[in-house]
């Protein structure tokens, strides 16, 4: 942590920053249990499938922090003085919500959008939850305290929380209680002095092999009988007894930066969790045994409001980073001034453009409620929710289609420009009257790495 004062607004705040630095360093110190490829690996920052991401998400808090950034970033916390992450704000105006939003939206440009579950998505779940401890406090004071000093603790560091929320797709015509063995889905199996032991397997940590905490909860609908996954609780990434299964990596499979830029640089990955007999200290039992509660947590308080306002911003900005590529596709070909294209180019706006309204009308709807807690308009945030599997989907076929057979077109790999043989002809016949043919190559392997790759596939 840099206790120093980059900038006068650290000065007058004296804050602890986190810095790219602090960050690497932290996953370096806080060796964990995350498998892929038949490897343990402990330190992702040092391995190729996740060392890029790493670097990426470094770069985050060296951004936000940097003193000309601050004030978009972070904003000053009544509580303490301090400065804090936007994520961590809990708004009271629209212009808060606002803030929050452009803090989100400059983090997403770092990554064209591209990475789904930066620091901020899971933090605005806990402002949203820190927000309204009076629900956490049906259950009992003492899991509205624990909230709400969890949440003060990850604000007040800068920290980074990934979540695992949905049960594992072993039979979902059974309640969890009613699976095959009562600990495959994670839940609590006994209270021990000081805490409880978690243990079963849940998905799906995106961003998990990064962050400092695992935030374990379930956002599935549980039936009376399963108290036992009726449980909200924050677990260390270094805990004892906690793995994480990481999907294949898209990063190892990327050749150069210059024929994969996105994958090589932005896969975050998704891991399935297992919990093998964790500890959880009761000041991190947020939610114990109780199943109404575990389902108030997402929708009477503002938390997937919050956490998903953040999504649809960074949706939006990988929607005009989109939108952008395909207009420099069509200035390379000469296609730009061509009435269909021109028609295409117009859907692909449109589409954008309901999404960015959308987004802006969470805010200007938004409401406050009887404790003074801002709330995003939920009608127009889950309209465009239920819209975004059409749109996404819409959008890329556009995309593909402007780019003709250019996708099957292009030299086999950078190393072709290392051959003179295949270099002069590639110079000669690969350039557009735009752009020398270096340029034009990098910018369809680029459209190709949105759209084709199994890393563009993924995405929504
Ligand atoms: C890119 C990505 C990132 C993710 N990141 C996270 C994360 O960080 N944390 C986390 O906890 N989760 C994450 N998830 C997991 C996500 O929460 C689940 O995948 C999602 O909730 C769907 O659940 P499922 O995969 O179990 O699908 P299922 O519930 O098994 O559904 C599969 C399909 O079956 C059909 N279906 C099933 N039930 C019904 C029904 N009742 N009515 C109609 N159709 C039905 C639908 O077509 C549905 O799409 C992520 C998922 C993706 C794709």
């Amino acid at each position: 942590m840099n206790v120093q004062t980059p900038g006068p607004l650290a000065l007058e705040t004296n804050a602890g920053f986190r810095t790219g630095a602090d960050f690497l360093a932290h996953l370096a110190a806080t060796p964990r249990a995350v498998f892929v490829d038949g490897e343990r690996v402990s330190d992702p920052s040092r391995h190729p499938a996740f060392r890029q991401a790493a670097k990426q998400l470094a770069s985050l808090y060296d951004f936000a922090f940097a003193p000309e950034n601050l004030e978009i970033m972070t904003y000053l916390e009544p509580e303490t003085g301090l400065r804090a992450l936007r994520c961590y704000q809990i708004p009271k105006t629209v212009a808060d919500l606002t803030a929050k939003r452009i803090a989100a939206e400059k983090w997403a440009e770092l990554s064209f959008g591209l990475m789904g579950r930066s620091p901020d998505h899971v933090a605005n779940f806990f402002t949203g939850y820190a927000a309204k401890p009076s629900v956490f406090a049906k259950s009992g004071a003492q899991y509205a305290e624990r909230v709400v000093n969890f949440y003060k603790r990850l604000r007040d560091k800068h920290l980074y929380v990934s979540y695992a929320i949905v049960p594992p797709q072993i039979d979902r015509s059974k309640s969890a209680s009613n699976q095959s063995e009562p600990d495959l889905y994670a839940g609590v199996v006994r209270e021990v002095e000081g805490g409880i032991i978690v243990k079963g397997g849940q998905q799906l940590a995106t961003g998990g092999v990064f962050a400092d905490y695992l935030h374990l909860s379930s956002i599935h609908p549980l039936q009376p009988g399963d108290e036992n996954y009726a449980i909200s609780v924050a677990i260390p990434m270094d805990a004892p007894g906690l793995r994480l299964l990481s999907r294949r990596a898209f990063a190892t499979q990327a050749t150069s930066s210059y024929d994969y830029p996105l994958t090589s640089r932005f896969d975050e990955t998704d891991s399935f969790v297992v919990l093998d007999d964790v500890f959880v200290p009761w000041d991190h039992v947020f939610i114990y045994r109780d199943i109404e509660l575990c389902r108030d947590q997402w929708w009477k308080t503002p938390s997937h409001t919050y956490g998903n306002h953040q999504a649809q911003a960074r949706f939006s900005t990988k929607l005009r980073f989109l939108l952008g590529m395909a207009k420099r596709m069509n200035e390379a070909t000469g296609n730009d001034g061509a009435p269909p294209v021109m028609v295409q180019m117009g859907e692909l706006a449109a589409l954008a453009s309901i999404v960015e309204g959308m987004l802006l009308s969470q805010e200007a709807l938004a409401t406050v409620d009887d404790e003074g807690v801002l709330w995003p308009s939920k009608s127009m945030l889950y309209a465009v929710m239920a819209l975004q599997g059409e749109i996404n989907p819409r959008m890329i076929d556009i995309v593909r289609e402007l780019t003709g057979a250019a996708m099957i077109t292009l030299p086999s790999s950078v190393k072709d420009f290392d051959n003179p043989e295949t270099a002069k002809d590639i110079e000669r016949y690969y350039r557009s009257s735009q752009m020398g043919a270096r340029d034009r190559v990098a910018l369809m392997r680029m459209a190709w790495d949105f759209i084709g790759t199994e890393f563009g596939n993924r995405h929504q």
